[in-house]
């Protein structure tokens, strides 16, 4: 695997890539990787010729400078997941290789971002456009593959592609779970040993609300209102939102049914710990 730090080099590498006629495949990630960003990988390399995954811990997507400096880092263990993994390029720049100068550009999310994660964590969803932006000017990828798990992050990551012509195919990969259910994160390393055997009540609430939405609930606020008791009934956990909306414009909606185009999105603090999670209807 090469290991690119620098933008230079990296360009001048994937020019010659691109003049020997090869597609290539992009994963942008904070590292601490797991098997979930590996499903990216896996997916990447099914599809292209050459998989590059960046690592990089974004201070600008970060609104709680302690949650930025909690932040797993392991780069040495990171290298030898994406080699395990035979990812065939490593870009991992440095905050001053990203940012020489500051870079005050704002985006318009055209309401994507007012609601959920956007609501709890301002300025997240534009530093995340700013990175993701930047990136994308680097490394000219076809196609860049992010997870469901962050799923109003990739709602307005399609949206500002699509926004500002910018030429990449996302792809858009399922949730990798454990085995208990705990959607895979880089944070759940954060966890204590007991919080970890209470986290699986996030997922578990989210499924019983599926299957109660199955069974022909429909009223939305009733629904919530039973999963936020539900998780928030274990003293350890306390959900900050959760909520029922539209899966294209991220919208509440006041009632549902199994086929509607739907997304339950939650996010939890247990202990320290910042955990989001969701489920989507109608597929
Ligand atoms: P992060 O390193 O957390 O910024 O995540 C990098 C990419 O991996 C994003 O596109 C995430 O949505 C994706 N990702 C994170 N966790 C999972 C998971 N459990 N399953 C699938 N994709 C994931």
């Amino acid at each position: 695997m090469l290991i690119f730090e620098s933008i230079k080099p990296l360009k001048e590498y994937l020019l010659k890539v691109r003049s020997q006629g090869k597609s290539i495949g992009f994963v942008p990630t904070m590292g601490a990787l797991h098997e979930g960003h590996g499903s990216l990988i896996k997916e990447a390399k099914g599809r292209h010729d050459i998989v590059i995954c960046s690592i990089f811990v974004n201070p600008n997507q970060f609104n709680d400078k302690a949650d930025f400096d909690r932040y797993p880092r392991d780069i040495q263990k990171d290298t030898f997941f994406l080699q395990q993994h035979s990812c065939n390029v490593l870009f991992a720049p440095s905050v001053e290789e990203m940012y020489p100068v500051a870079d005050n550009r704002v985006f318009d999310f055209k309401g994507l971002d007012v609601r959920m994660e956007g609501a709890h964590r301002p300025g997240h969803f534009n530093g995340v456009a700013l990175i993701v932006t930047k990136l994308f000017e680097i490394v000219a990828p076809d196609s860049a593959f992010f997870g469901q798990k962050d799923f109003q992050q990739l709602a307005i990551i399609k949206k500002v592609v699509e926004d500002h012509k910018i030429p990449v195919q996302i792809i858009s990969c399922p949730t990798l779970r454990e085995t208990d259910g705990l959607a895979m994160s880089s944070r759940n390393m954060l966890l204590s040993a007991e919080e970890r055997k209470h986290a699986s009540r996030i997922s578990k609430t989210l499924f019983a609300l599926k299957e109660q939405i199955n069974k022909g609930e429909t009223n939305t606020a009733t629904l919530a209102e039973w999963a936020i008791r539900n998780i928030n009934e274990d003293p350890l956990l306390h959900t900050e939102y959760l909520e029922i909306t539209d899966s294209k414009t991220l919208q509440p909606i006041e009632t549902v049914a199994p086929e509607s185009k739907a997304v339950i999105c939650t996010a939890v603090k247990l202990g320290k710990v910042r955990l989001i999670d969701n489920v989507l209807l109608g597929q």
